[in-house]
């Protein structure tokens, strides 16, 4: 029986590939063969057809029944047999790639791909894991209030990689704006200071063109997150293959393109607003009117890579993110209260053994 997931597996030996960022190819974790993204997608599109075809319906069934939840709990639930192990998979229903755990092998669920599902671009991952864990102790390093709940090895090595969907507005901004625009000048007449100010209506009209402005769609990602490690570069953006997702994780978009609209729009209108203000300079302005029209073109959908962590502290959930493209990071962390009360000790006992010592040395002991 067909699976509604496909594994991808090194045609020479079975083990598991995964995509490296460095060669940009797909690698063996066991015998080290490399293959194009090409020969890849070749080998694996008759089973990936096949995936497709799989009813979603069943795997929802599936899924009720292994979790032992009615079918309305597990709504937003599937179960995948994994076709290497056998295993069951449970994933929500926007999981497009993972990981087997039980045999490693990476999955796919090619269905999360089809249609209208098909991303247009992705920009493949160009750091490595190593390079993300670097990143990620230099960020915690010389922290010493940091709880270890965050600094502990086997947790640092959590860092996993996730393709996050995003979609890519295309659009014209049409602006009409207004100023009132002042300019002050003074100068001596015999004993007389004589301060000129000359007053303006400055108008400005134009259009700007946008390509590509991001917003993700994900409702699992924080947005003030995702905006905080753009930019990403669009020169690595390729067109959408499945082959470049294995080994890391993949969730299919859940904001829809009409609901991200405003964020883009919001962009879009700053950036306008922006760069025609630049326009009145020498001048100390006064806004009168600031009209900025949207014409909406094109969506993309596309795959952008991120290393991400997240670690729970204190019922609170902590987030670190890396563009997997760029390096460039944001996180949040906490201080550890325990740790900043001994940390204080350490310091007043430290001060006091140095008055301590002081004191003897002045009496003349
Ligand atoms: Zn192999
Ligand atoms: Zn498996």
């Amino acid at each position: 029986m067909p699976s509604a997931i496909t594994n991808y597996q090194c045609p020479a030996c079975g083990g598991p590939l995964h995509f490296d960022a460095e060669l940009q190819k797909l690698k063996c974790d066991y015998c080290g063969s490399v293959y194009t993204n090409e020969e890849i997608s070749a080998y694996y599109k008759e089973k990936n057809e096949e995936a497709i075809d799989v009813n979603t319906a069943e795997a929802q069934a599936d899924a009720a029944q292994v979790l032992q939840w009615t079918e309305e709990e597990a709504r937003h639930m599937r179960a995948y047999s994994c076709p290497s192990c056998g295993a069951q998979l449970i994933c929500d229903e926007n999981t497009a790639a993972t990981r087997c755990p039980y045999c490693d092998n990476p999955t796919i669920v090619p269905a999360q791909f089809d249609g209208a599902l098909k991303p247009d671009y992705i920009i493949p991952f160009q750091l490595k894991k190593e390079q993300a864990v670097q990143k990620l102790r230099e960020f915690y390093g010389g922290k010493p209030l940091l709880p270890s709940a965050f600094t502990r090895d086997n947790h640092i090595e959590e860092i996993k990689g996730i393709y996050v969907p995003f979609w890519l507005y295309d659009g014209t901004a049409r602006a009409q704006m207004s100023y009132r625009g002042t300019r002050t000048h003074s100068h001596h007449a015999g004993d007389d200071l004589i301060t000129v100010t000359e007053h303006y209506q400055l108008n400005r009209e134009g259009s700007v063109r946008f390509n590509y402005v991001p917003a993700d769609a994900s409702s699992k990602m924080p947005d003030e997150f995702m905006d905080a490690i753009e930019p990403f570069k669009y020169d690595q953006m390729v067109p959408f293959e499945m082959s470049y997702l294995p080994g890391y994780l993949a969730d299919k978009y859940d904001v829809s393109k009409e609901e991200d609209e405003q964020r883009a729009d919001t962009r879009m209108k700053n950036t306008t607003i922006k760069a025609i203000r630049a326009t009145v300079s020498g001048y100390s302005i006064v806004p009168e009117r600031e009209q900025v029209h949207i014409r909406p073109d094109k969506v993309h959908y596309a795959f952008f890579p991120i290393w991400m962590l997240t670690t729970k502290w204190n019922d609170k959930i902590y987030m670190f993110a890396m563009n997997g493209q760029t390096g460039k990071m944001v996180g949040d962390l906490p201080i550890d209260n325990g740790k900043f009360i001994r940390y204080l000790l350490l310091i007043t006992l430290g001060i006091m053994a140095v008055l301590f010592l002081l004191f003897f040395v002045i009496l003349g002991y």
